[in-house]
């Protein structure tokens, strides 16, 4: 007996038209790419969505074209989530940080029709222009007044005069609620890109559980500051989630410099920020040297590497703001699990709540997940052991963009993360490694993720990325590489004295490089594979 319940589609755009509604003065702040800070309220956004739209359909965009973005993050961004995905479009958001021929690979993967491209983003499609293939305009996120004088793009357009004469009256359209709605890369650390093709029913689905409770809890009095970029898995869902919950979003633009991000925080009040722990590196630094405190900042959700524990301590006490680490993937739109504190774990010493923090989190409702061994056999679900983990849901992808990448989806729907995990009786989450990074010594694995984040607690130690070389007796060692703070002499003896007690005997590293930086990959993770290459030949000193 089916249920007699209403069969209405999810839809992006029911986001949109509800914040208007509901929440037509809540603020959306931007700094600018020309300058100044912009603010309006949703229902100007929503208005300014559907002349965007209307704009796109003159140009002859129809349900199902993609098209492209590469911006930061700011109101006019936002407006091309609403007003792409609104009308049956696919919104592509390109990362700015992919090296060239990435992103004419994947715009040409793509088949993107038009790319709009912040101005201070220009030179990188003009760098790739004879290269795409399917592109028929490029429109620069401006006004006239800042248009470039030339550019080696023909018939360059212009945002603001794009939709100025639009009415701004469109009807949204009614579709299907597994209509693509927007597509995002992964960034390619494991080879060619990948598409991952969200649905609107994913899209809404996923961001309403980022609003619950147990999840982000968002109201109306919540400021938010999603550092995490617009291109980066749909900035987590954030552009989503602030709408549904009436929340003021504040977006950084291009600076995300510690004194930048600090400026905005003080002086919009932003009680919640988001984005990757590399960031907030900075921004902790920024304030201990200028002796600054984040007066409003109540909660700080970190997530896409993992969280050391060094920097939960210092939020807390420097601070007093929370942390909630999140782990997920592009693939999962991205929420899989984030810090939750069960009945009672609130009222813990901070030692014990900093060392629950410190895990992955707990899954969400909506996110199945489990470990199996390489026979693709169930692993026991009580922390004794490590295994590849699996996971299944309503927004977590089925398949990559044109078929690709095969091997990854398993049967029932179980997708294999490339993720090595403990899971915990209570359900938390210990990510070990991904597969390819895990250290194997001795037929033993030792987690690379737990040797930097110990190494991260070592005074003078700025950032610290362990990689396993080989042994001959052990298959691999591991080798610690650390960037030292601004005038530190922490020295090799210094770090393995502190590590010592710390860590399991035999994880000790074997050696300790000193080096002036730590490459990191376009979505701000540790680049595991140049600092391979980097150390390609290195010989252990024991070895
Ligand atoms: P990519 O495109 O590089 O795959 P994602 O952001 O999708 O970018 O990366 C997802 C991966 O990031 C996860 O599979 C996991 O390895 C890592 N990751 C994300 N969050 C965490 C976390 N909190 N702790 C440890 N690793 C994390």
């Amino acid at each position: 007996m089916l249920g007699l319940m209403q069969d209405r589609p999810l839809l992006i755009s029911q986001i949109i038209d509800f914040a208007a509604a509901a929440y037509p003065e809540v603020e959306i702040v931007s700094r600018t790419v020309e300058g100044p800070i912009h603010r309006y309220g949703y229902r100007d956004a929503h208005k300014r969505a559907k002349k965007l739209a209307e704009a796109l359909q003159g140009l002859g965009i129809k349900l199902g074209d993609r098209v492209g973005t590469i911006a930061w993050n700011s109101y006019r961004h936002f407006e091309l989530y609403f007003g792409i995905s609104g009308i049956g479009a696919v919104l592509h958001t390109l990362n700015p940080r992919l090296a060239p021929e990435h992103v004419a690979y994947i715009a040409n993967h793509a088949e993107d029709q038009i790319i709009f491209v912040d101005l201070n983003l220009l030179p990188i499609v003009e760098g790739v222009w004879e290269n795409l293939k399917t592109v028929k305009h490029v429109v620069v996120m401006t006004d006239r007044a800042h248009m470039p004088a030339s550019s080696k793009i023909p018939k360059l357009l212009c945002y603001e005069e794009l939709i100025a004469d639009k009415p701004g009256t469109l009807k949204w359209p009614v579709f299907d609620e597994r209509t693509a709605s927007s597509l995002c890369y992964t960034s390619g650390t494991t080879g060619n890109p990948k598409g991952v093709l969200y649905s609107h029913r994913s899209t809404v689905i996923h961001s309403m559980m980022m609003c619950s409770g147990p999840v982000l809890a968002m109201t109306p009095d919540t400021t938010i500051l999603p550092v995490v970029p617009m291109f980066h898995a749909n900035a987590w869902g954030l552009v989503y989630a602030g709408p549904i919950c009436g929340a003021k979003l504040v977006f950084p633009g291009f600076k995300l410099d510690g004194a930048s991000i600090y400026e905005l925080l003080d002086k919009e009040q932003v009680t919640l920020s988001a984005g990757v722990p590399t960031v907030w590196l900075a921004l902790l630094d920024y304030c201990a040297q200028n002796k600054l405190k984040m007066s409003s900042v109540k909660r700080s959700l970190i997530g896409g590497s993992a969280v050391p524990i060094a920097m939960i301590e210092r939020f807390w006490k420097e601070h007093q703001v929370e942390v909630a680490q999140g782990w997920g993937m592009t693939e999962m739109s991205p929420l899989g699990t984030l810090t939750r504190f069960n009945r009672g774990e609130r009222d813990l010493p901070d030692t014990e709540r900093f060392a629950i923090t410190a895990k992955q989190g707990r899954p969400v409702f909506g996110v199945e997940m489990k470990i199996v061994d390489d026979a693709g056999q169930d692993l026991p679900l009580d922390g004794s052991v490590s295994g590849n983990m699996v996971v299944r849901g309503p927004w977590i992808v089925s398949g990559y963009m044109k078929g690709e990448g095969k091997s990854q989806f398993g049967a029932d729907d179980w997708f294999q993360t490339g993720d090595v995990c403990k899971i915990e009786s209570d359900g938390s989450v210990v990510i070990t490694d991904r597969s390819k990074d895990v250290i194997k010594s001795g037929g033993e694995w030792i987690s690379s993720i737990d040797l930097e984040n110990a190494a991260m607690g070592c005074p003078g130690v700025a950032e610290a990325a362990v990689i396993g070389v080989p042994h001959p007796k052990w298959d691999e060692r591991p080798l610690l590489i650390v960037v030292r703070r601004p005038e530190a002499e922490v020295s090799k003896a210094d770090v393995l004295k502190f590590l010592d007690g710390k860590i399991a005997k035999w994880w000790m590293p074997d050696d300790v490089q000193f080096i002036d930086a730590i490459p990191h990959g376009a979505t701000g993770k540790i680049l595991k594979t140049a600092l391979r290459k980097q150390f390609e030949g290195y010989k252990l000193p024991a070895a």
